[in-house]
Formats: structure tokens, sequence, C-alpha cells
């Protein structure tokens, strides 16, 4: 069946209004006529089996059939702190990392970042997300927020991982220079079992600067290293939450 994202707005009682671009999808492409059945989530839980009642010109209108909370959401909170890269880079992080079930993605400007801020792509980038959403099955909308600067991404970590409501946290810190230890150490270090938010934390093109582990390191941060080849910002980002992920069970079926 068809899967359709609405504002929440959208959605009053039973009864559910399509409009815009995905009315001219249904209608144009889809050829969708009254009676017919599709799914509809508005990124807050829920799901619903709606049956079309009518479609005009500017909009269809829908009633609610069945709402079912569908099982597509990871149990654990990974929010990926990710340097911003060049070009088009961030929108293919984007649509990788929600598919695999990141919970929230935090461009960071770094010393080596090229590209320093969003451009005006927020919105883009939030759009990529709720594709990302709408085609793999998910429910929950993962926000892309505004671009911070390193040490305030540092800062939201540590106030993250102090509230109580985030369980216990795992910060996973990528850096290409690390000799010591390894991700594979670090999660045995931790029962997996028992982490609810993990940080993930990927440099930029450019890499980490020393500066800046230091930084980490006085957070409280050990960073890990990702074996002996160098990756490039893109994969270590999907690399790691595909780690992660299989290791909290969510590649279990
Ligand atoms: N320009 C750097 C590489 C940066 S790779 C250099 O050539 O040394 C971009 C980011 O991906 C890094 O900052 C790190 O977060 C991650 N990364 C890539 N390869 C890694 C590895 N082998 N171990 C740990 N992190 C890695």
């Amino acid at each position: 069946m068809h899967r359709f994202f609405v504002s929440p707005d959208a959605i009053n009682g039973d009864t559910v209004f399509i409009s815009g671009e995905d009315l001219v999808h249904m209608v144009q492409v889809l050829r969708f006529k009254a009676g017919d059945h599709l799914l509809v989530f508005d990124g807050t839980g829920p799901e619903h089996e709606v049956e079309l009642v009518s479609v005009e010109k500017n909009r269809a209108v829908g009633r609610i059939i069945r709402t079912y909370k569908p099982d597509t959401e990871p149990e654990t909170r990974v929010i990926l702190f990710q340097g911003m890269p060049k070009s088009d880079k961030m929108e293919w992080i984007i649509q990788k990392t929600v598919e695999l079930g990141v919970a929230q993605i935090v461009p960071v400007i770094t010393r080596y970042s090229v590209v320093r801020n969003a451009d005006g792509k927020q919105k883009r980038w939030n759009r990529i997300s709720r594709e990302a959403c709408k085609q793999s099955g998910r429910v929950l909308i993962p926000e892309v927020q505004e671009p911070v600067e390193y040490c305030r991404a540092l800062g939201m970590w540590r106030s993250i991982s102090s509230d109580e409501s985030s369980g216990l946290s795992l910060p996973v810190f990528c850096y290409e220079n690390e000799t010591e230890k390894c991700l594979k150490d670090l999660l045995k270090c931790y029962n997996i079992n028992c982490v609810k938010t993990v940080g993930i934390f990927v440099g930029p093109e450019g890499g980490f600067s020393e500066e800046e582990i230091r930084l980490a390191k006085d957070y409280g941060i050990i960073p890990v290293g990702l074996g002996n080849r160098i990756l490039r910002t893109e994969t270590a980002a999907i690399a790691v939450m595909s780690v992660i992920m299989y290791e909290m069970g969510e590649f279990d079926l």
C-alpha cells in the first residue's frame, strides 16, 4: 500500500486531508480514486490506514479505518554529530542514516570544515529525512538541526548524556589517527543492552584537529579508530551507524 506523509494538522478526528505535491502524485501518477486505500503517517508515531472518500482538484479527503503503531523505530536513540562535509555528501548521509534508524542529526562546524553553514539547505535536509522515513517505513522523522560549532556540539552531548531520561549513554567518537583504542574495544566496555543513547561523532573530509581531540577528551570522550584504512566521512558515518544498529539488535527480525 502506498504511504504518504501529512502534517499533523491535516488529520482531524478520523478525517485526513491531502493536498499539494502528494495529491498531484496520487492523482496523476497513481490514479487514486474514492474507495482506494493508502497509509498515512504524520511523523508523531502512529500510522493510519485510510480509505479515500473524495478526490478533488485541490484536495483529497480520506477516512481513517485503522490506526496502529508500526515496530519500525529503534529502541536506542542514536544522534549523529556529523562534521559538515562538502556538496551533496550531507544529503547522502542524511538519507542513509535515517534509513538505518538515526534519531537526530547535528551538522557540526569543525576546524577543517570547508562548508561552514547550511546555506539555506536545512529545509531540504529535513525533507530528505522525511522522504527517507516514508520510504523505509519509519514513523518518527529525525530532525536535521541547524549546524553548530564543534564546542557547542560537545556541550550538547554533555547535556544529553547527563540527562537522566537519556539512560546509559555511549559516545562513539571516530578519530582517524587513533592508534590505541578501536570501536570493538569500546563496545566491549559497555553492556550494550543497557545503552539507551549513542552519540556518533564523525569529522569532515579534513578530519579532526589535535586540538579538537584534546577538547573531546576534556569532555570525557574517548576517541576510537575504525581500522587501518582511512574512510571517507560519509563511509565512516554509515559504517559506524551500521555497526551500532547491528550491536543493538536492530538488524534482528
Ligand atoms: N583527512 C583525513 C581523513 C578524514 S576522514 C586524513 O586523511 O587523515 C573523515 C572522518 O571519518 C574522520 O575525521 C573520522 O571521524 C572518520 N574516519 C575515517 N576513517 C577513520 C578511521 N580509520 N578511524 C576512525 N575514524 C575514521
